[in-house]
């Protein structure tokens, strides 16, 4: 296997440039990176080190300290990578993602593409979005496992992308957010993971596991880009949601809701899931909830002027538009006032919603809707990683993680915005993007 990734690196290395020369590296080498930079983030303390390097051997992060003493240590053909007065930070992570979908095909036109169509989207898609520096992706549901496709493609070093972890098809109720209703019923069309009663659920949870699923995604409520139901409205019962945890809990997954209703959040939550999606409308009480059980909320508070500005346009139905101006408002109030209450929080933007490789346009979202720039990343490293599971691999710049390493110009904790302009990016020890020196600083 080796022998072939490698021969076939050379191969295309001659036509393609960096991208596949890194990927090639990837498979080969266990070369010592020194990367030179003038700060470095520390997430979890939160605050800026100046005169930090990083030392890389192979894919993970050997030591983070004073230059000085890092370039006494590392061995002699340790190759410098030069990034002059920038910032580094650990490697963003999104955890609501939708890699295999576009916004151009919302509605009616969804129903032409074909799922070959939309895991090859998803390779275009899944490098918009590590080029903008977001090296971890949670993959929340996506058709005929297309995303567990990808997910290997980008494993096997055949395209390139973030790290995934996959849900693969959603479960929902018959009718629900998570089926397809735009069909009349001669077709007797419904989606693939739909699944009603407590038994039936198990079910699903197995077959989706069985298929590659690194975890469950279910519709606890009704949702905005679906017909014929109502965003606030509760859809899993408690019943069938305590199937599906104690299932997915019980096979090592673990369980992201969809919930927008202020009922379906506690719902869910008293059932044990692992986060609730969008909480668009929660109140008090669910927030003491997720406080209560360590739920985290993953709210998408960036995609709303999307919907509202380009919908129509894309063609998202008219029904989605007028559900959208109804809680895209309230969900980043209620952002506010559930981050204030102290419920957990993790980057999630809905990506496919709004075109891919803009996820990091929520930041500035998150800060002026009551997080400071040092919460917001967080809230898309250290807590992302920790709701993923994989704290001992991403989400700090820290000795023994992965080495995924971004780079800003500026100071991030100053402009949260310069995370929009991300200039250098690492997967793994393996350089991706380098656009240091090409700028104008
Ligand atoms: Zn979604």
């Amino acid at each position: 296997m080796i022998m072939k990734h490698s021969h076939l690196g050379v191969a295309l290395l001659l036509v393609t440039g960096i991208s596949l020369q890194a990927q090639n590296h990837s498979k080969d080498t266990t070369k010592t990176l020194l990367i030179k930079a003038a700060r470095v983030v520390d997430v979890r303390q939160g605050r800026v080190i100046e005169g930090q390097a990083i030392l890389v051997e192979a894919d993970r992060i050997e030591e983070v300290g004073p230059l000085d003493s890092l370039r006494s240590h590392a061995p002699r053909d340790a190759e410098v990578v030069e990034l002059g007065k920038t910032t580094l930070l650990p490697g963003l992570i999104d955890c609501h993602d939708h890699l295999t979908s576009n916004p151009e095909h919302s509605g009616y036109a969804s129903l032409g593409i074909s799922t070959p169509r939309e895991t090859l989207f998803g390779v275009r898609n899944a490098e918009r979005t590590l080029q903008a520096g977001f090296t971890t992706v949670r993959n929340v549901g996506a058709g005929g496992f297309s995303d567990v496709a990808l997910r290997d493609a980008i494993n096997d070093g055949d395209v390139l992308g973030p790290r995934i972890l996959v849900s693969g098809p959603a479960l929902g109720i018959t009718g629900g957010h998570c089926d397809n209703n735009l069909l009349a019923p001669e077709f007797k069309y419904k989606a693939e993971a739909v699944a009603d009663g407590p038994w039936a659920v198990r079910a699903k949870v197995r077959e989706v596991v069985k298929y590659g699923a690194d975890l469950i995604k279910i519709c606890a409520t009704g949702g905005v880009l679906s017909k014929g139901d109502q965003p606030g409205a509760t859809q899993y019962t408690l019943e069938e949601m305590q199937a599906i945890v104690e299932e997915a809990h019980k096979l090592g997954r673990k369980v992201a809701a969809h919930a927008h209703g202020g009922e379906g959040i506690k719902i869910a939550i008293r059932a044990g899931v692992d986060s609730i999606e969008h909480a668009s409308l929660i109140d008090e009480e669910g927030i003491q909830l997720a406080k209560q059980h360590a739920t985290y909320l993953v709210m998408d508070i960036y995609n709303d002027d999307f919907i509202l500005q380009q919908g129509e346009k894309v063609g998202m139905l008219k029904e989605s538009i007028e559900k959208e101006k109804k809680i895209g408002q309230l969900q980043r109030d209620n952002f506010a006032r559930a981050f204030k209450g102290g419920a957990k929080m993790a980057f999630g933007t809905d990506g496919g919603v709004y075109p891919h490789g803009d996820n990091a346009k929520q930041f500035a979202y998150m800060v002026k809707y009551g997080m400071t720039a040092i919460e917001a990343i967080r809230a898309a490293t250290i807590n992302a990683a920790e709701l993923l599971g994989w704290s001992d691999r991403v989400g700090s710049v820290e000795a023994g993680e992965l080495a995924d390493i971004i780079a800003v110009s500026g100071d991030p904790l100053v402009d949260v915005t310069e995370l929009e302009r991300v200039i250098f990016v690492m997967k793994g020890g393996v350089v991706i993007k380098n656009d240091f020196g090409k700028s104008s600083r």
